[in-house]
């Protein structure tokens, strides 16, 4: 996608836009934006970007008061400078007059903010570039759709356990449609679009993106789905699982390597037994010897961790295997050009920029160390199978395991890994000062 500056103008002047939202998404994936008239934007914002306070890059004031504190937050609430990236401009078929564009960040002195997800996933992929390999990938975004929030709690927009139903989809058809249409013209092509397996579940997959483009992609997703159905008085939710004992919503991560030179597919050797190139074996072995890690990244709340149970389609235990929805990793059956993995790990609520990087890190790790690829699990029950142990149950959990994860904090940058593990330690330290109404269920009549 080259877009030029001039095109931007062009369109701008052509369609007569006359907002143009300057966005990026914080370190928990909070779409923040600056929005900007066109007249200043062509005179200005364009070629030179705009400030923005940095002490907006998270949801909790206390938590960002840690992090202005930490590595790479300007001291005193200072200001960065948002650098508009010309090849993500879109028009919103869905606002009157509007563009949209993706921002990098920098400090006011031209340096690139360390603990900016976009900018973390960019320092992944030239690390990668640098050893021949370009990524391509999609996240499979899982999400609820609700009527309200009510005392009684979430009114989902369709009830029943109707997940791929025809004569259910049917039923939702003008709401489905009314995400699906509009993604098209934001350069997202969707490949289908379906009800999942929870009251109001859906998911729509699109095809995959090579480079940033993959977690640009995912980022405008969420935000798009969430804003379109919020103007019809919906409440669209990526929160990882929402219901109790009902699905939670994943974001499985599919993604290969291609060689830079050749363009051909890295993972693919139709010399091998199973059509795996070596590259294709180290990368899963690097991504299974950090998974533990990477989970922090990947599942980033509280509740993500409610997700991650036995038999529900979403992993509980570190394994792999070939067409095995039971697996953490699983090798679909396509070779050739589309030879890939999904890697099953991700709930909705993580940032793609992050949990990308880490997944990308994780495999460029294993190749570089050339680690040996445990025993893929075959037609066997995953759940009962340990393998290569078990995935965090909490995220206390996955913190430690972040922490100690020396691999992911030279390819990410521990500025960033610090800032996260602050921010989420002080969400933690909130979260276990709450008494929550279970306990007050369960506890209060019987004690
Ligand atoms: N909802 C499941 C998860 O949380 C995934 C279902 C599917 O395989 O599409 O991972
Ligand atoms: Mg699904
Ligand atoms: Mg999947």
């Amino acid at each position: 996608n080259n877009v030029s500056k001039e095109d931007i103008r062009k369109v701008i002047r052509d369609e007569g836009i006359e907002v143009i939202r300057v966005v990026f998404n914080d370190i928990v994936n909070v779409g923040r934006a600056r929005n900007i008239p066109a007249k200043v934007f062509l005179d200005d914002v364009l070629e030179n970007g705009v400030q923005y306070p940095s002490a907006m890059f998270s949801v909790d004031t206390a938590a960002n008061f840690v992090l202005a504190a930490g590595a790479g937050f300007a001291g005193g609430y200072g200001s960065w400078m948002l650098k508009v990236d010309p090849a993500t401009f879109t028009v919103l078929p869905w606002v009157e007059k509007t563009a949209r564009v993706i921002a990098d960040v920098y400090t006011l002195d031209g340096e690139p903010v360390s603990v900016y997800p976009r900018g973390v996933m960019q320092k992944v992929i030239r690390e990668l570039e640098s050893e021949g390999y370009s990524t391509f990938g999609a996240a499979e975004l899982e999400f609820y759709v609700f009527r309200e929030l009510s005392d009684a709690g979430y009114n989902p927009t369709w009830t029943g356990l109707q997940c791929y139903s025809e004569v259910k989809q049917s039923e939702v058809d003008a709401l489905l449609w009314d995400m699906v249409v509009p993604f098209n013209s934001l350069g997202i092509q969707v490949e289908a679009a379906n009800t999942e397996y929870g009251p109001g579940q859906f998911e729509i997959s699109m095809k995959p993106k090579s480079g940033l483009g993959q977690a640009d992609a995912a980022f405008y997703y969420k935000n798009s789905v969430k804003e379109l159905m919020k103007k019809k008085g919906l409440l669209a939710t990526f929160m990882t699982k929402p219901l109790s004992g009902k699905s939670g919503s994943g974001a499985h991560f599919h993604h290969s390597l291609y060689h830079l030179d050749t363009g051909k597919n890295a993972f693919y050797d139709a010399n091998d037994k199973y059509g795996m190139s070596n590259v294709f074996k180290h990368f899963i072995a690097g991504q299974l010897a950090h998974s533990k890690a990477i989970c922090a990244l990947a599942n980033p709340s509280i509740n993500s961790y409610r997700r991650i149970r036995p038999y529900t389609f979403a992993p509980s235990n570190i394994t792999w295997g070939f067409e095995n929805r039971m697996c953490l990793i699983r090798v679909p059956h396509a070779r050739g050009q589309a030879t890939h993995l999904e890697n099953r790990m991700p709930g909705a609520d993580n940032n793609p920029y992050l949990m990308m990087a880490a997944m990308y890190a994780a495999g460029l790790d294993g190749i570089r160390n050339k680690t040996p690829l445990p025993d893929p699990v075959l037609n066997e029950d995953a759940y009962a199978i340990t393998g290569e142990g078990q995935l965090p149950t909490s995220l206390e959990q996955a913190l430690e395991a972040l922490k100690a994860d020396e691999a992911l904090h030279k390819y990410l940058g521990a500025d960033v890994i610090n800032a996260f593990i602050a921010l989420k330690t002080n969400e933690l330290s909130r979260f276990n000062d709450y008494v929550t109404p279970w306990e007050v269920e369960e506890y209060s009549e019987l004690f």
